[in-house]
């Protein structure tokens, strides 16, 4: 992106969430109508949404293509996948332990009145499976179908590898349209302070701080809950592969803000992948885990459904015995890899585990009040646990290399 000699474009996102809280805060008050601030808003989620398809169609048949041992990528598949496993499982246990310790729902009784959510059917494992493989790869891309585009994109990229020089022209093309899109990106981000400041503001106009009273320590526990994660997880890791925590924030600030802002990973998308590269990740890693942990790794999204699974069964007084937890927590697992990239669809795949565990659905309407404060806190977490899991396999895979950054800068 380019430097310019004023604030940085962290420092201006940082600035334009604070200053999107104060309007949103001073609003009402001023009788300004919050709708106002909305399309400022979705007008930066429809630039950096547009960004995501090309971007990872064309850094990923790139990244794949410059693989020539097939073996490699098989095995970064497997980190990769394991990662993302282990993240998940470990994140939802912080949530049913916080939940356990210190008891959320203990004592509440909320109306819940007529509202209900329609319950989600978890698809079968063979429909899930079978739906990877794209029937018109041009369908998948027009409809953002995610896991089909991957699977594509790497079965492209393979193929470019394998015909070598014949093909040269046409890997020369994804290797130029990646870079293409790598500087859209950063021309979209610019506009991401104005973005972040309409969203902030919109967001706090419409909820309001009276909403968060009743559901105080929830809100508090799925804080505490994410950065006990970041602390004692992704920073461990991310300090083994070479990078500071500080570092790590600094050179990912603008997918984080990106994130929180936004409630929507798919949002943050392009900006991470750009961000993991630059701080020293291999393209051939971050194409492929970026994208797919977008799609199926939902770490955030796991604590919060530990979190408030146990939330809710104290609300209607069901016990959770621990063999019922570590369901829970199985199904938690599936449950986040089916939720999408986008605002609340953790708290529609949650019915997964209410309806399972047999807690009533109408537990839904009562979190929902406070859903965009805690969906905040699970995408930034989402995110960022994309983001690790990519610079930790490029670690391992000894293609870890902080000057990458500065010679990206350069080009
Ligand atoms: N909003 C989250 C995301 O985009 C998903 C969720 O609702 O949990 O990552």
């Amino acid at each position: 992106m380019a430097k310019n000699k004023g604030l940085g474009l962290p420092a201006q996102m940082g600035i334009g969430m604070i200053l999107g809280v104060i309007a949103g805060l001073i609003a009402p008050y001023v009788s300004f109508d919050a709708q106002w601030f909305r399309p400022f808003g979705q007008l930066f989620i429809n630039l950096v949404r547009m960004l995501v398809v090309p971007l990872v169609f064309a850094t990923l048949v790139a990244g794949a293509a410059s693989v020539s041992d097939i073996s490699r990528l098989g095995r970064v598949a497997v980190k990769t996948l394991l990662f993302f496993f282990i993240g998940t499982g470990i994140a939802c246990a912080f949530g049913l332990a916080l939940a356990d310790i210190f008891h959320p729902g203990l004592g509440l009784t909320i109306d819940t009145g007529a509202a209900a959510a329609k319950e989600v059917e978890p698809p079968s494992l063979v429909t899930v499976l079978m739906n990877i493989v794209p029937v018109n790869p041009m369908d998948s891309m027009a409809k953002g179908a995610m896991l089909q585009i991957i699977f594509f994109a790497i079965a492209m990229g393979f193929s470019l590898s394998m015909c070598g020089e014949k093909a040269k022209a046409v890997t020369d093309f994804f290797n130029g349209l990646a870079e293409v899109m790598i500087k859209m990106t950063g021309i979209v981000m610019l506009y991401a302070p104005i973005g972040v400041f309409a969203l902030m503001a919109f967001t706090v106009a419409a909820q309001g701080l009276a909403v968060l009273v009743p559901l105080l320590k929830l809100i508090v526990l799925m804080y505490v809950g994410s950065i006990l994660l970041i602390i004692l997880f992704y920073f461990p890791c991310l300090k083994y592969s070479g990078i500071s925590p500080k570092t790590f924030l600094k050179g990912f600030s603008e997918p984080l803000m990106t994130a929180f802002s936004t409630c929507s990973s798919a949002a943050a998308l392009s900006s991470s992948l750009v961000s993991v590269e630059r701080m020293g990740a291999s393209r051939s890693v971050s194409s492929f885990a970026i994208p797919l942990g977008n799609t199926i790794n939902m770490d955030g999204t796991a604590i919060y459904m530990g979190l408030v699974t146990i939330f809710a069964a104290e609300i209607f007084g069901i016990p959770m015995p621990f063999n019922t937890q570590v369901s829970v927590l199985l199904m938690a697992l599936l449950a986040s890899i089916g939720t999408i990239g986008v605002p609340g669809s953790g708290m529609i795949m949650i019915t997964m585990i209410f309806t399972q565990v047999g807690i009533p659905l109408e537990a839904v309407a009562i979190v929902a009040g406070v859903d965009r404060i805690l969906d905040m806190a699970r995408t930034t977490v989402n995110v960022m646990g994309d983001a690790t899991a990519a610079i930790f396999v490029s670690k391992l895979e000894n293609d870890f290399d902080p000057a990458r950054g500065a010679a990206m800068d350069d080009e």
